[in-house]
Formats: C-alpha cells, sequence, structure tokens
C-alpha cells in the first residue's frame, strides 16, 4: 500500500455514510432498487461502488459496477479519487468513460461515466449485460439522460434482467419520496450525518450587478470573518475568469491594510483536471500580524473557489464555510414553438439556493450569503423542471429508437415530456431522413445514431463522401465539438483578433475553423504549444479536437462511409469551399435565416430576428445564412455561422423548403422564385 492509503482510509472512515455501511449492504441484498440520499460530501458516490464491490457483487470479476454522473468532470474526479483510495492505478480496476474519452479497461470493475455514455452503452447492448449492479447518481439533477435511463431500467427490471440486476438511485436530500414512488415503492436510506447549521443572509435590496456582488461580500468576508473557505456560485467560464481576476485585483489593493493570504481557484467544467484539482489543495497557512497597540492578530489564510454549479452537488470541496450564491445558473431552456433551444442564465430553484447553502455547512456552522432578497427567494421555483421538459428531443429521439424503445409515447418517464415536444422532435428527425413515415428508423437513422453527436452534425459527416470532403467535415465537426478554439484575453485584444484575422473566412466561420485546424495540424509537435501561444489559440481546445476528429474518423470508417479526399486547396479552393458548404446545407438545412437587413437576419422556420454573433468571421452578409447555434442574451443571435445559396436549401431539402409551410411574406416569395428556377432547371 502507499503511504497515503492510510492516511486516506482514515477520512474515509470519518465519512458520515461509514455508518451505514451495514445497513446498505443489508438492503442491498434484499433487494433489487434501493434509493439512497445524503447531503454532499456525505460519501455517496465515492463509497457506495467500493461498498458493492466488497459485498462480492463483481462474482469474481464476471461483472461490472457502474455509476453514472451527469458530469464529465465529476466522472474524472471521483473516478481518479477512488483509484487512490483503493490504491489502484486509474483504468485498471477503477476506470471512467466519458464522451471521446475512456480510460477503463477489461480488468475495471467499477466504472464512473456520464448518464450519456450508459445510454450510448445502452443502444449496443440493450440489456447493459455487463453491469450486475447500476448506479443512477446525482438523480435529482433529472439530466435528459438520467430521466431515460430511468425508464429504460424500470423496463428491464421487469423483463430481461428481472432477477440479476440490482439498481441504486443516488441523489441529494430532495425527492426520494418520487423515485420510491416509480419504483415500487423501493426502500429509502438517508446517510446524511451531522449537519451544522447555517447562517442565511439576504439582501435588503436587489441587485443587478452580481459579480460586483460577489466581490465586495468576498473582499468583506476576507476582512473581517473568521477561519473558513468561500465557495461563489458563477453561471459560466467567462464570468468567472472575469470575477477571479477583479476579486484579485481588489484583495490585492485593499493589502494597504495586512490582510491573510488567499488562493482564487475557479472550477468549471472546461478547465483541465490539473487545473480543477487546485480546488481540492490545502488552504494557505495564517499570519501572525502585530498590532500599533502591541496586541498580536492572526489573519486567516483563505481559498475562494469560484464554480459553476458542478460544486453544487457533484464536487465535493472541504472546509468550506462560507457561501456566495447570487441566485443564477446557466439551464437549457427550449421552446417547442419556436424550436430553439438555448443555454440561458436564469435563476435557479429553492431546491438549488438551498443544496448550495448545505455547502457551508458540513464541517462547522457556516454562513450562505443570498445576493437577492428574502421575496425574490420565495418566489423562485420549488424545484428545477426536469431538463427533458425543456429541451430539444430531437438528439435523443434516435438513441431511444435504438435502445429498443417502441413507443416514444408511451414510454415509461419520470415525468412525460409534453406531446408537443416529443411531436416537434419526431418531425425534426423525419426531415432529417433518421425516421420513415412511421416513425422508425432508417438505415441514415441508425448510421446517425452510431456516432456520439446531434443528428445535424452526424448528418454532415455522414454525408461527407458523396461532396467529396470527409477530411474537412470531420475537422469541421470536431472543432464544433469543443470548446471556442480563440482566446481573447481582456487586455491584449487587439493582439489577439489580429492574430485572429489570419484564419478568418469572410463568408464562414466553419471555414475559419477549418483554417486553424489545418494550420495547427502542419506545425511540428513539439512547437504547437507555441504557435497556440502566438496565435491566441487555446491549446487544450486543439487537443481535445485532434482527439475527438480521430474518434470520428473511425467511427465513419466503420460503417464504410469514409473516402479519403484529394482536394488541391491551391487549385480549385472555390470549388472545394462550395462543396463544404452544400455538406453543411445535409446536416443544417433547418437552421438558416432570410436577411433582413444588414446584420439583421429572420429565422426562417419560427420567423425570429436575430442578429450575427459580434464575434463572427463572416463580413459579407449575404441573402440566406446557415447558423450552428442560436445564442439568447439581451439579444438574439446566432452563432457560427455560413453563407449559403438559398438554391441549395430547395434543392438539398426540398420536403422541408414547401413554400406552403412558410407564412412570413419575404421568406415566402424568396422561396417561390428559389422552386421555380429550380424547375425550370
Ligand atoms: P457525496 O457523493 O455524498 O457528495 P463524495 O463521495 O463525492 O460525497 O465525497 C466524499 C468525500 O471524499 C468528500 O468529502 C471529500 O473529502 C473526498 N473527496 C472526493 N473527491 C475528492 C478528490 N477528488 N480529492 C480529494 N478528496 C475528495
Ligand atoms: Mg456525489
Amino acid at each position: 500500500f502507499s503511504k497515503n492509503y492510510f492516511e486516506i482510509l482514515e477520512t474515509r472512515e470519518q465519512l458520515p455514510i461509514t455508518a451505514q455501511k451495514e445497513n446498505f449492504v443489508k438492503l442491498l441484498e434484499e433487494n433489487q432498487v434501493i434509493i439512497l440520499t445524503g447531503e454532499t460530501g456525505s460519501g455517496k458516490t465515492t463509497q457506495i461502488p467500493q461498498y458493492i464491490l466488497e459485498a462480492g457483487y463483481s462474482y469474481g470479476g464476471k461483472y461490472r459496477i457502474c455509476c453514472t454522473q451527469p458530469r464529465r468532470v465529476a466522472a474524472l474526479s471521483v473516478a481518479t479519487r477512488v483509484s487512490e483510495e483503493m490504491d489502484v492505478e486509474l483504468g485498471s480496476e477503477v476506470g471512467y468513460t466519458i464522451r471521446f474519452e475512456d480510460k477503463s479497461s477489461p480488468e475495471t470493475l467499477v466504472k464512473y461515466l456520464t448518464d450519456g455514455m450508459l445510454l450510448r452503452e445502452a443502444m449496443i447492448d440493450n440489456n447493459l449485460s455487463q453491469y450486475s449492479v447500476i448506479i443512477i447518481d446525482e438523480a435529482h439533477e433529472r439530466t435528459i439522460s438520467t430521466d431515460i435511463l430511468f425508464g429504460l431500467l424500470k423496463q428491464l427490471l421487469t423483463t430481461t434482467r428481472k432477477d440479476d440486476l440490482k439498481v441504486i438511485v443516488m441523489s441529494a436530500t430532495i425527492e426520494h419520496k418520487l423515485f420510491q414512488e416509480y419504483f415500487n415503492n423501493a426502500p429509502h436510506l438517508d446517510v446524511t450525518g451531522r449537519v451544522y447549521p447555517v447562517d442565511i443572509f439576504y439582501l435588503e435590496e436587489g441587485e443587478n450587478d452580481y459579480v460586483s456582488g460577489v466581490i465586495k461580500t468576498s473582499v468583506e468576508i476576507h476582512l473581517s470573518e473568521p477561519k473558513g473557505d468561500v465557495l461563489i456560485f458563477l453561471t459560466g467560464q467567462e464570468e468567472i475568469e472575469d470575477c477571479c481576476e477583479r476579486l484579485y485585483w481588489r484583495l490585492c489593493d485593499s493589502k494597504s491594510s495586512e490582510i491573510g493570504e488567499f488562493e482564487i481557484i475557479p472550477l468549471y467544467a472546461a478547465l483541465p483536471y490539473y487545473e480543477q484539482k487546485k480546488a481540492f489543495m490545502p488552504t494557505p497557512d495564517d499570519k501572525i500580524t502585530t498590532l500599533q497597540n502591541g496586541e498580536k492578530k492572526t489573519l486567516y489564510g483563505r481559498k475562494f473557489i469560484i464554480a459553476t454549479n458542478i460544486a453544487e452537488t457533484s464536487l465535493t470541496i472541504q472546509g468550506i464555510v462560507y457561501v456566495i450564491d447570487p441566485g443564477f445558473s446557466k439551464q437549457k431552456v427550449f421552446d417547442p414553438k419556436k424550436r430553439v433551444e438555448s443555454l440561458l442564465v436564469s435563476p435557479i430553484s429553492r431546491a438549488s439556493a438551498n443544496q448550495r447553502k448545505g455547502r457551508a455547512g458540513r464541517t462547522q456552522s457556516g454562513k450562505c450569503f443570498r445576493l437577492y432578497t428574502k421575496k425574490t427567494f420565495e418566489q423562485l421555483e420549488r424545484q428545477t423542471i426536469p431538463e427533458l421538459l425543456r429541451s430539444n428531443l430531437g438528439p435523443v429521439l434516435l438513441n431511444m429508437k435504438k435502445m429498443g424503445i417502441i413507443n416514444l409515447l408511451m414510454f415509461d418517464y419520470l415525468s412525460p415530456p409534453s406531446i408537443d415536444l416529443l411531436v416537434r422532435a419526431l418531425e425534426t428527425n423525419h426531415y432529417l431522413g433518421g425516421l420513415d413515415e412511421d416513425g422508425e428508423l432508417t438505415e441514415l437513422g441508425h448510421q446517425i445514431s452510431s456516432f456520439p453527436l446531434d443528428p445535424q452534425l452526424a448528418k454532415m459527416l455522414i454525408k461527407s463522401q458523396q461532396y467529396d470532403c470527409c477530411d474537412e467535415i470531420l475537422t469541421i465537426v470536431a472543432m464544433l465539438s469543443t470548446p471556442n478554439c480563440f482566446i481573447r484575453p481582456r487586455k491584449r485584444r487587439k493582439q489577439a483578433d489580429q492574430a485572429r484575422a489570419r484564419f478568418i473566412d469572410c463568408n464562414s466561420d466553419h471555414l475559419t475553423l477549418l483554417n486553424v485546424y489545418n494550420e495547427y495540424f502542419t506545425i511540428q509537435k513539439n512547437q504547437k504549444n507555441q504557435w497556440c501561444k502566438q496565435n491566441f489559440i487555446n491549446n487544450r481546445t486543439m487537443y481535445q479536437a485532434v482527439n475527438i476528429r480521430k474518434q470520428l474518423f473511425n467511427i465513419l470508417r466503420r460503417l464504410d462511409l469514409y473516402r479519403k479526399s484529394y482536394n488541391d486547396y491551391s487549385k480549385n479552393q472555390s470549388l472545394i469551399e462550395l462543396k463544404i458548404k452544400k455538406c453543411l446545407v445535409e446536416g443544417f438545412f433547418m437552421q438558416t435565416a432570410y436577411k433582413l437587413k444588414r446584420k439583421k437576419y429572420l429565422i426562417v422556420r419560427d420567423k425570429q430576428q436575430v442578429l450575427v454573433y459580434p464575434g463572427s468571421s463572416i463580413q459579407f452578409f449575404r441573402d440566406w445564412i446557415l447558423f450552428h447555434e442560436f445564442v439568447l442574451t439581451e439579444r438574439n443571435y446566432i452563432r457560427t455561422c455560413t453563407s449559403i445559396e438559398g438554391q441549395w436549401l430547395v434543392d438539398i431539402a426540398p420536403h422541408y423548403y414547401e413554400t406552403s409551410k412558410f407564412s412570413n411574406g419575404r421568406v415566402k416569395s424568396a422561396l417561390e422564385s428559389l422552386h421555380r428556377q429550380r424547375k425550370s432547371a
């Protein structure tokens, strides 16, 4: 055993869940399904799989135990931690699988994976037969994948896996009744240990600029509150980075009076793992200073962790005494009438606010600063609405079909989505060609669902052979599957924009991404980092893109749909670009907009007015444009766009562009003339 092992063992034994170990094992023997709740940090995610393993449910290594997580970061972090606890190498007995990354092997007995990955596994093996115990963790988050897994597992438990599958549903201390009822009154065990009281502070008056509020509160805590680390909830990467920087300078400024050492640590999903690990590092030491009157005073060292929702329940950080909660998170919002889905900064639910608060009371009594009024709190939704009820179901629908779920309307959902939402999703997939008239998977539908991608992206890949541009589309899809590659540091925006100009294609963000990748690819391995720095390109994004591209390439080749494209850019660049753009239309013909004036467009399918995103490469605003994403902020934007010819739309998707469906005068007459041209051609 490593030196570390015994140290860790000691901490493990102090976890609240340890007291419930025997209870749990007994319940496991006697029941097929168990609902387990416990406050964040009780030890559910790290300990339960180990208890199950110790109790012999891998049947001598014949079966695996898996534990789902809604977030990639959590799967990776927890698997790493458990491999340390068990003193084994990550990827051997303990492993993880997340999209585009598999760190497991045939020996793996405990596997952490995203709920989305378990769904993918269910598409290949409908019975999930390699697992003896399946743990659905963070069930209260009610992600789409988790909700669909519920239905699927319920079906398995009463049909093909009646005798040899156990299911454990784990969640924060809410909603257990709902889960119990759904699973035929399964027993419930709560493993929360001691919880300390947390004082809640509200604002007297609402505050508009919550980032400033966060900074003000943080400085006050650091200057006047006793020892304890601070956890701050913000909504996304940019906001967090911005806040880190501002807080840093504000604290430095206040150094004219002496203050304790501090460490500011960002925590969000796109951060590399070694950066995330910093959240678990020890707090800076206290300092003792002598005041003018000769008295000694302790200046407390403090960690400030500024995190997205990942710190709400998925990741446990010890030693948090103060929580600052502005009351917002980024949530997926889908409007089935308008058919647009977007990530929106939205108010959290009361349940969520209480989870956040709870993070302050794990090791001693704490304080929670809510940057909103008590009245606002009372007006929040009680629970977060399940994702399934507010998402575009298009992408999951084909997958459900492939999992052997025959009737999507009659499926036993924990909370059934509206018929409207389901019908829209069926329709989208039908237009795309994945489902036939009767709602059955077509050959194309099977192919599409082989890719861990949105159906539109998958279809583009599948069609790329016809357009002789497999390699280019592989690259574009890989780049679209990673976070933004362009870096724009606050202080060096001008240089960053200058560096970027070289890659820009004035008619297409997609081609701009292709240009970045193609040049990156030609750079020698040991100079890639340097190149990224010089060009203000995110190194990690590029690294990821290479990796993702490789995997997509393998799938494409396995389906026998890959053909190397021998495109000679020096000879006929415009022809090649034409083919690429047409291929984009194959996937994204439902995401197009028609020009009103300058940057202002009208989304074809829902008549919504939008602007081309300010950071776009597009400089010539043509009549028709295709977009990858719809972004809703204070204004409506379309992001990652390519100018296209209207003619391609009626050629490639004549059924979708039947004029009778479009009531808007401008779009309708434009389409009519395109149809006439098509006929005469
Ligand atoms: P729960 O799932 O009930 O929220 P976990 O099993 O995730 O609880 O965490 C239990 C404890 O394990 C935490 O309180 C923390 O001390 C420790 N822990 C978990 N992950 C890590 C990590 N990556 N590094 C260090 N400690 C960790
Ligand atoms: Mg957990």
